[in-house]
């Protein structure tokens, strides 16, 4: 007798259904998709016991007569495709016609259903796969379908359900990624008869789906990304603005004509678009919505159909980092550094950057100019401007922290700088930032030699001067090498540099990398390196107690890879390295540097943040600072 046997339809569902049913978030996912592909207007989700007990998915949809009713419970019955042409070109959720009767061979499941013109509707009950009954059913139109009991014959995969909690968590998860990709449809969650979301149908788009479900601080904080083109792939959506970020990617989420997708490309694409806008380690917040013909990708890879494969997938990274750098480059908002102030994404319309040669623009730069008056603060004379509001600021913050002798400056006598028009420096060199031209920024003085205090418009404003030197060193450094090679300046007496086998490694292996970086090294025996030649831009006192930072920080990146194996590191990364701490600490600025500064890091293309995505520049709005001085109840 043979060995092999073709398994009985029953228990072949079973099978198919541990891949399509991995819990109850799956039946979700399953059921609103369906729902969706009929048209519904209006989708109801109902759940007990986080799905253990009842799931029940009703919509207004199409609705299906009592042939279709009992022809869809069959493996591979679809009304979604028919030819293999159809099966390049997916428009629709389902198409494999698996998941109505995979969920029903795992539970206690009951259809009822009507087409809108029929008079009766349908109703066909089976319990672990075994047709119970069919009978004509008074009902509405559109389709309800529950699965009770869900896994109650399979006590494996009921075993491996998590705490309610959790399940609750995937099941709220898969209600919202759809309703966030479908705001034309009207969404309702109920758990255990509670209504957990409401979302009325709206012609507005998804924003407010998405800011109901992140909270209003962190939607005020999400900057827009105008659609964009890119080779047939039209990329739109929201994203977190510099200095948003998480340390999970809970809060990227990637729709592909309407569905939610995974894909590396898509992942590689908001990587490159954030560039250096994201802190080591943490994930952008993203709500992307892409739009292309469905015959670009495979949706067939995944049981879940989580995953997408393109045939392009390099025309999607691209997409996907074009429309992320627009809208960080458009941003123009500094970060409030204040958590229930929300940013605003307003967009100036760009005015073709004026071309002012280099000189013109030293001696703007140099220039004592007053800023014009602003609007919102108060005219006041330099000296007493510049006391008042040292204390605002020093009051501002946690003012409940100390005993009130601790607000007095302990160090009064802060440096006094003329002020400066940053907004016609940045005129004269700006050119991707049409926001940062409208905006002038009027130079008040440095605290502890550390922050620069500025006014703006809308405010004050603090620049971190470490961070802004950063991120001004690291773009020069960009540019030299796209150029051709850094500037490096020769040392007289070269240096010996000493290090462990394991650093010196690390630093052979990079090398080349650093040369171009301008860090020239030579080996020089067992550990010990001959530095030749070092950045034109480094300030530091300690050239080699810098270097062994460098050397630990690279060690850091290699991340524990290292145990005898050496590692080659991208350049950009190398490239931070060294521009990291390349000015002194608490250097005392000159006004003129200052000056110089701000208008070298406005001239960045992302001037608002360093390197490794710490914010350069922070702002207290008019607004907070009333707020918190009791002006203004809000
Ligand atoms: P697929 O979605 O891949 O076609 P399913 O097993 O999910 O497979 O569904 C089988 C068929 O049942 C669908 O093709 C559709 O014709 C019908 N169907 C399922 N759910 C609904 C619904 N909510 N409203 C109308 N028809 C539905
Ligand atoms: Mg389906």
């Amino acid at each position: 007798m043979s060995k092999i046997r073709i398994l009985s339809d029953a228990l072949a569902s079973q099978v198919a259904a541990g891949e399509v049913v991995e819990r109850p978030a799956s039946v979700i996912r399953e059921l609103v998709q369906n729902s969706l592909d009929a048209g519904a207007r209006q989708i109801t989700v109902e759940v007990q016991q986080a799905g253990s007990a009842l799931i029940r998915v009703s919509d207004d949809g199409s609705g299906m007569n009592r042939e279709d009713a009992l022809m869809c419970m069959e493996r591979h019955a679809t009304s979604k495709i028919r030819t293999k042409e159809d099966l390049e070109a997916i428009a629709s959720f389902g198409f494999r016609g698996e998941a109505l009767p995979s969920i029903a061979s795992v539970s206690r499941f009951r259809l009822v259903t009507r087409e809108h013109e029929a008079m009766v509707g349908t109703e066909v009950e089976i319990h672990g796969g075994k047709l119970l009954a069919v009978r004509e059913q008074g009902c509405s139109a559109g389709t309800m379908i529950e699965a009770r009991a869900l896994f109650f014959n399979v006590p494996a995969r009921r075993k491996f359900l998590r705490s309610e909690a959790t399940e609750y968590g995937h099941i709220e998860q898969q209600f919202v990624v759809h309703a966030l990709a479908h705001p034309t449809v009207a969404w309702t969650l109920l758990r255990d008869g509670a209504v957990m979301h409401h979302f009325p149908a709206s012609t507005h788009g998804p924003k407010e789906r998405i800011a109901s479900w992140v909270g209003a601080e962190l939607a005020g904080r999400l900057l827009e990304v105008p659609r964009l083109e890119h080779e047939g792939i039209a990329v739109h959506g929201f994203i977190g603005g510099i200095g948003v970020s998480r340390s999970t990617r809970e809060m990227q989420v990637t729709f592909l004509n309407g569905r939610p997708v995974e894909s590396p490309s898509i992942n590689y694409g908001l990587r490159e678009g954030f560039q250096d806008a994201l802190m080591k380690g943490q994930h952008a917040v993203a709500f992307l919505f892409l739009q292309m013909d469905p015959a670009g990708y495979d949706i067939n890879v995944h049981p879940a159909k989580r995953e997408v494969r393109f045939r392009e997938g390099r025309s999607v990274q691209q997409a996907v980092a074009r429309a992320v750098a627009e809208a960080l480059r458009r941003s123009q908002v500094l970060p409030t550094g204040i958590q229930s102030r929300p940013m605003r994404p307003g967009v100036v319309a760009a005015e073709p950057s004026a071309q002012v040669p280099a000189s013109a623009v030293a001696e703007v730069a140099s220039a004592s100019v007053t800023a014009p008056e602003i609007g919102a603060s108060p005219a006041v004379s330099t000296s007493q401007g510049l006391v008042g509001r040292a204390d605002d600021f020093l009051v501002a913050e946690p003012v409940l922290l100390r005993p009130p002798v601790a607000l007095a400056p302990s160090e009064p006598a802060m440096p006094l700088m003329p002020e400066v028009a940053a907004a016609s420096l940045g005129r004269a060199v700006l050119q991707g930032n049409a926001a940062l031209e409208a905006q002038s920024l009027r130079v008040l003085g440095v605290i502890h030699r550390l922050f620069v205090v500025l006014e703006s418009p809308r405010g004050l404003v603090l620049m971190d001067q470490h961070a802004a030197h950063e991120r001004v060193n690291f773009e020069k450094m960009n540019r030299a090498l796209a150029q051709g090679a850094v500037a490096t300046q020769r040392l007289l007496m070269p240096l010996t540099l000493q290090v462990t086998t394991r650093d010196a490694l690390i630093l052979e292996e990079n090398l080349e990398t650093l040369a171009r970086l301008g860090v020239e090294l030579e080996p020089f025996g067992k550990g010990v390196f001959k530095v030749e030649a070092l950045p034109a831009f480094l300030k530091v006192d300690d050239p080699l107690q810098w270097l062994d930072q460098v050397v630990e920080e690279l060690q850091s990146l290699a991340g524990g890879r290292g145990s005898g194996t050496a590692l080659r590191l991208a350049q950009e990364s190398i490239a931070k390295t060294v521009c990291r701490r390349s000015v002194k600490a608490n250097d005392r600025l000159a006004e003129a540097e200052i000056a110089a500064l701000l208008r070298d890091l406005f001239a960045c293309e992302l001037p608002h943040c360093c390197p490794h995505g710490r914010p350069t520049l922070i702002e207290m709005p008019m607004r907070e600072l009333e707020k918190r001085f009791g002006r203004l109840v809000s």
